[in-house]
């Protein structure tokens, strides 16, 4: 396919196109569309899995950077009823623009590792309005995603995503299912935001800022990490142990640390 539309792959946009085909049909059969489902690709490439969501009969939209690979795009699918293309930077689409209805929209994207994170965020920031999402990602970077506590992939990532999502590590997939293969190990990942919020904070903003202040330096104790935000007494308030190290915290703990500073703002906190 490659050399019959002569797309040669650019490095600045992430190109590692799936050619694959036992991986192409195991990420569609993890997905399982229907046609009753309202789906969004996020950089369909030379479109190796759009062909496959498209015969689900589900509505697609795709939203592909490169200029150059949309007419390829539209030479393939642009014929299909069900199938709807948007240039441009997916980090900036308004996804609210596709009024999908609440807890309807399925994401899936073979990302471009430069992207990975903030895309998810950006995606986190409308996830009433989405079911479930799919990603091809750096294999690490799963792992992150889907650790627990108390190892040294549990951080920031795996906290402010799992506050918003249910994550599964689905399966690995090595370089030779790409063209041009990438140097690393790629992963999918299911993520799928909760109906109701297991651990809410009372300010989000406040959660991210413990988080992220925790895992400055993550191998000194809160007590040190925190100082800025709290002090041992309003720690211990928490029902946190302040000489514990920020990756020994689960969520929930991490929650109270927020709500904390929620109902005593310290004036170093502002
Ligand atoms: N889905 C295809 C596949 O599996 O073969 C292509 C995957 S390739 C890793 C990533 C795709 O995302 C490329 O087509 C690239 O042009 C596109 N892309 C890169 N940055 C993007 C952005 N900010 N917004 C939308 N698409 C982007």
């Amino acid at each position: 396919m490659t050399e019959h539309y002569q797309h040669r792959a650019r490095k600045r946009f992430g190109q590692n196109f799936l050619h694959d085909a036992g991986v192409i049909d195991r990420i569609l059969r993890s997905i399982h569309a229907k046609s009753s489902d309202r789906l969004l690709e996020i950089g369909p490439g030379q479109g190796a899995l759009t062909q496959g969501l498209l015969n689900s009969g589900g509505q697609l939209d795709v939203v592909e950077l490169d200029k150059d690979l949309i007419p390829i795009l539209n030479q393939q699918f642009a014929g299909m009823p069900n199938f709807n293309l948007h240039q441009g930077d997916a980090l900036k689409f308004d996804f609210t623009s596709l009024n999908a209805a609440p807890n309807s929209l399925r994401v899936v994207g073979n990302l471009p590792y430069n992207i990975s994170t903030p895309l998810i965020f950006h995606l986190l920031n409308n996830a009433g309005i989405i079911r479930d999402m799919h990603f091809m990602l750096q294999k690490e970077v799963v792992e992150r995603l889907a650790a627990g506590p108390g190892g040294g992939d549990w951080g920031r990532l795996s906290i402010m995503v799992q506050y918003h999502c249910r994550v599964e590590h689905l399966f690995n997939v090595g370089p030779g299912a790409f063209n041009p293969p990438p140097k690393v190990d790629s992963a999918i990942v299911r993520l799928v935001p909760h109906a109701v919020l297991p651990h809410p904070a009372k300010d989000h903003k406040l959660l991210e800022r413990v988080v992220r202040e925790a895992f400055n330096q993550r191998r000194k104790t809160l007590r040190n990490t925190l100082k800025a935000l709290l002090s041992n007494a309003e720690i211990e308030a928490a029902g946190v142990d302040g000489s514990l190290r920020p990756e020994q915290l689960d969520l929930a703990a991490f929650v109270r640390l927020a709500d904390q500073l929620a109902i005593q703002p310290t004036p170093a906190a502002e």
